[in-house]
């Protein structure tokens, strides 16, 4: 298990279409692992494999609260199959785009077919907080951002933010 660094926009990785796995072998393992760990240490609810460099349909969830139990999910090719008509919104963050939060209206309810990370098919009915993370997360495996909710000049001004804010990253205070 290796804690990996997460990617952050501008990146165009970020823009890419994740591809399906085939087979899940010791590598996607070894990835679903790294994917946990990596999402546990930033303190995120969701990671998908492209936010750490690599295009495979592949995410893990776990939106647990700090005192409760783990509750782990990892999803390998996540489909939708149902979007409920009820909406709810949430203020998004992504751990690919620092010190921004979103409101974003998503479908309340939805259904997803994935398979596990023993290779089973599974069936996954989710509702509010993880309903709206898994819908999240599939939008990164098809390169959508929560900041493509925003007009290109909110989206831009926020691109160049962060820009600058990563051209800096040795300032100290002392
Ligand atoms: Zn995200």
């Amino acid at each position: 298990m290796t804690i990996k660094e997460i990617i952050t926009v501008p990146d165009e990785i970020l823009k890419k279409v994740s591809q399906p796995i085939e087979k899940i072998g010791v590598n996607e393992k070894k990835l679903i692992d790294d994917l946990f760990v990596t999402m546990y240490n930033a303190n995120g609810i969701g990671l998908a494999a492209v936010q750490i460099g690599i295009l495979k349909r592949i995410l893990v969830v776990d939106i647990s609260n700090k005192d409760e139990k783990n509750q782990p999910i990892a999803l390998v090719n996540p489909v939708i199959k149902k979007l409920g008509d009820d909406k709810s919104v949430y203020e998004e963050g992504c751990l690919s785009i620092p010190e921004t939060f979103i409101e974003i209206e998503r479908p309340k309810i939805c259904e997803v077919e994935y398979i596990d990370e023993k290779g089973e098919k599974k069936n996954l009915k989710c509702d509010g907080l993880l309903s709206t993370c898994i819908q999240h997360e599939i939008n990164h495996l098809d390169g959508k951002l929560i900041i493509d909710h925003l007009s290109k000049l909110k989206k831009d001004f926020i691109i160049k933010k962060i820009s600058k804010i990563k051209k800096n990253p040795d300032r100290i205070v002392v």
